[in-house]
């Protein structure tokens, strides 16, 4: 295999101004057929729209000919920008290449696949105007199969809701749209993008809900199937421990600790009571020091992977390090430094 030559993302000469009034976020992998509808929905919708707006492609890695597509779009449509991701990282970190390449002072995000209609952007804009940071899709009658798509995602809403506290019937829903600024604190991992509405939430962000129109996927394949729920889980473990623990991590090493301890003494004490009454050997009872063995196998374990959150976290935020690289952009330039350096400080400090 020929390892292609390393060639640096091409800087355009002169970006145009600072910032738009509404950018239109797409990640875009493998939705070879679903490009060009999409951008005529959207540009018919966003043409009606006062302010000024750019579509932000974000082509994660596909394979099919989706990157030959949007070129094509970028060439007739200046209001294209095309950001192709190196290979496929995942709809997380193509979505934050989208937030760190729009211009726009309101953030649209919209799935490629047309399930999201365009037609509901000027009520989620108008619902923004009315004062909040975040309105959120509700795929009041959504159209996807019950079993392994929607019933999860109701035990999902459910659980997120309970464990982020910030209440919502659809979390799922890609069709959203934000101001700009309650998203510049959020830095995206995983499969975290879907809970950026619980992230903003506790950045002070007012947040709502309004039904939206959604439709059966029509052309290619969804990327997900019932593996998203056990990811889903783990972010949402992860996700609270961050932001409920992140300034104080010795409250869940120390509490697990104390309380791996008392059941260490419990199984001593009942084992040292079985000898003097029954006179049960301490050797003679394997059950318990299995069962510690691995209860405390699967704790640590989970430690493990929080601990190597917050590692990956230092590492990306100290290094400033986005989580994908890009390989290049049609019709833009690279987000500009300054943008990366007024990121506030760390939280871990
Ligand atoms: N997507 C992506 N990278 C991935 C997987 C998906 O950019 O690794 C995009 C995909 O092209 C679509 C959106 O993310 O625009 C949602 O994916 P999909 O429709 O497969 O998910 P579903 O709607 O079935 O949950
Ligand atoms: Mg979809």
């Amino acid at each position: 295999m020929t390892v292609p030559a390393f060639q640096p993302a091409p800087q355009a000469p002169d970006e145009a101004p600072a910032t738009l009034a509404h950018s239109v976020i797409i990640p875009v992998y493998n939705e070879e057929g679903n490009l060009t509808p999409l951008h005529q929905a959207i540009t018919a919708i966003m043409d009606a729209t006062a302010g000024g707006y750019e579509m932000v492609f974000v082509d994660d890695g596909s394979r099919d000919g989706g990157f030959q597509e949007l070129a094509a779009l970028a060439a007739r449509d200046p209001r294209v920008k095309v950001v192709q991701l190196r290979r496929n990282f995942g709809q997380t970190p193509a979505i934050a290449a989208g937030i760190d390449h729009a211009r726009g002072d309101i953030l649209i995000f919209l799935d490629a696949d047309l399930q999201n209609d365009p037609a509901d952007i000027p009520r989620l804009l108008a619902t923004l105007a009315e004062g909040y940071d975040v309105v959120s899709g509700w795929r009041q009658h959504r159209r996807d199969t019950w079993l392994t798509r929607q019933m999860p995602s109701m035990a999902a809403n459910w659980l997120i809701s309970a464990i982020t506290g910030v209440r919502l019937r659809d979390y799922g829903c890609s069709l959203k749209a934000y101001r700009r600024e309650v998203l510049s604190q959020v830095h995206l991992y995983g499969e975290m993008h879907r809970f950026i509405p619980a992230y903003a939430s506790w950045v002070g962000a007012a947040i709502t809900e309004i039904p939206v129109t959604h439709h059966p996927r029509l052309r290619g394949k969804s990327k997900y199937g019932l593996s998203r729920t056990v990811k889903v889980l783990l972010d949402l473990l992860t996700a609270k421990f961050l932001a409920s623990y992140a300034t104080k991590p010795i409250y869940v090493f120390g509490g697990v600790g104390l309380f791996l301890g008392l059941l260490a003494f419990l199984s001593l004490a009942a084992a040292i009571i079985q000898k003097f009454t029954i006179g049960v050997s301490l050797i003679q009872t394997p059950l318990t020091t299995l069962a510690a063995i691995l209860g405390a196998t699967g704790f640590i374990a989970i430690l493990q992977g929080l601990n190597a959150e917050v590692a990956l976290r230092t590492y990306h935020e100290s290094q400033q390090k986005p989580t994908y690289t890009v390989r290049r952009i049609l019709n833009g330039a690279p987000p500009r430094p300054a943008a990366r350096r007024d990121r506030p400080p760390l939280p871990l400090t």
